[in-house]
């Protein structure tokens, strides 16, 4: 494979030499290197530029890294991104995730000195992702007017992974977790369109499809004699709605489930347009006995005042503070204060991103109640879930020993 066409920004020039010259012991010689962040912005602007990679200094004095990543999603920039700084772990960290959620695709981050081995890694991981049709296309973003026609024509799916009872094993529910079949480019992840169906209104159609579909599916394992809830996420947007209570009503009757079976997951994913009218629907849906789940809870996208204002039956503890909890005293501290939290106000919990042994040993010593996680399970086609429990079965009386 060729090698990349590689970007380098510092506004040092003997750092940009120092880096050219890594790079260029690495095959690497398609190198533009700028100490001015407009600079570069204007050769990236350019569609030719095929930039495929890109060393960003964090520290610069006239457009710092953070605006810098700021502008890269301004220009819709989907190419790898490599972050470097010669502050400490944590401010490298934080701005990793900060690229992140705004899904750009950051390959990882260096330290000042650059080890060449840090760089013949960091290569190795784009190679990875650009063999066939991976990273450009898993990255890809889509418009609004292929959003519509997906929803529009059939070609949304759900996927479903297990939620199951930590003590006992017991798989208690599923989450609804809906999937784009792209006719040419497979399955594609909700954090490439949901956005956008948010952003140009086209939410509450998709989230109908998905719920209609969602209690549809929890019929026919009723009717296959497995008895489970179905957790279906909804955005803001949707609660916006006023007939939104009285379409979910309407699904549940004709569905022939029981209120009790469904649950909302509710995420602030972006600023609330009109809080009044979504406090009206999440009153109303409680009132009618459907349950209400906190998704994410301490990330930002939900917070306490929403827990303070909302009669949430269910919190979710998001995966950032689950996953290796036990070895991380941060995020065991704030794993901990959740379940104390909950506990007080009477509500379940369920730990999401429970990957490992580890996780799950976690988890039971803590006591949270449910558990959702590629430790138990991925999300799935409906057809696959019975295949999956009898497996689970098995494996499930060694689990509830440890
Ligand atoms: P979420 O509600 O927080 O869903 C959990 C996400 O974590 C899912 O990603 C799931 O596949 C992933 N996950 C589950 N277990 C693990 C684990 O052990 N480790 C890790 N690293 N990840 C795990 P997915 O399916 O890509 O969904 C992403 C987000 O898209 C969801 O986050 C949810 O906010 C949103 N979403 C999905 N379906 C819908 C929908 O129908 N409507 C709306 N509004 N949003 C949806
Ligand atoms: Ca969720
Ligand atoms: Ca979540």
């Amino acid at each position: 494979m060729a090698a990349p066409r590689v970007l380098l920004l510092d506004d040092e020039p003997f750092q940009l030499k120092l880096l050219s010259r890594q790079l260029a012991n690495l095959g690497l010689d398609r190198v533009d290197t700028f100490t001015s962040g407009q600079e570069a912005l204007t050769l990236l602007e350019q569609q030719a530029s095929g930039v495929q990679m890109i060393f960003l200094d964090l520290n610069m004095p006239s457009m710092d890294g953070v605006e810098f990543i700021r502008r890269l999603v301004d220009i819709r920039y989907t190419s790898a991104l490599v972050l470097v700084s010669g502050e400490d772990e944590r401010i490298l960290d934080t701005s990793v995730r900060l690229a992140r959620a705004h899904h750009l695709n950051v390959l990882g981050h260096v330290n000042k000195p650059v080890q060449p081995e840090t760089i013949r890694a960091l290569l190795e991981k784009w190679r990875n992702q650009t063999t066939p049709k991976a990273a450009g296309e898993a990255r890809k973003r889509y418009s609004a007017a292929e959003v519509r026609r997906a929803v529009a024509g059939g070609e949304l799916v759900n996927y479903y992974q297990p939620k199951v009872e930590v003590m006992s094993g017991a798989l208690k529910g599923v989450e609804t977790l809906v999937r784009w079949r792209h006719p040419e480019d497979g399955l594609v992840f909700p954090d490439q369109f949901i956005g956008v169906a948010e952003e140009h209104g086209i939410i509450d159609d998709l989230t109908r499809i998905v719920l209609t579909e969602a209690l549809t599916q929890a019929r026919r394992w009723r009717e296959a004699g497995l008895v489970l809830r179905i957790a279906v996420n909804v955005s803001m947007d949707n609660l916006a709605r006023l007939d939104f209570t009285d379409f979910v009503l309407g699904q549940i009757v004709r569905s022939g489930a029981t209120p009790e079976e469904l649950i909302l997951e509710v995420t602030e994913s972006r600023l609330m347009t009109d809080a009044l009218a979504s406090l009206d629907t999440l009153t109303r849906l409680r009132l009618k006995k459907i349950s209400l789940s906190i998704d994410d809870l301490g990330t930002g996208n939900s917070s306490l005042a929403q827990l303070r204002d909302i009669p949430f039956d269910e919190i979710k503890i998001d995966r950032s503070f689950v996953h290796g909890a036990c070895r991380d005293n941060t995020r065991n501290a704030i794993f901990t204060a959740s379940l104390g939290m909950a506990r007080q106000l009477g509500i379940a919990t369920v730990a999401e991103g429970v990957e490992d042994q580890a996780d799950w040993d976690f988890l039971r010593q803590q006591g949270c109640d449910l558990a959702q996680g590629y430790f138990i399970a991925r999300a799935m086609p409906a057809e696959d879930l019975p295949a999956w429990l009898t497996a689970w079965e098995t494996r499930r009386p060694l689990l509830a020993l440890s």
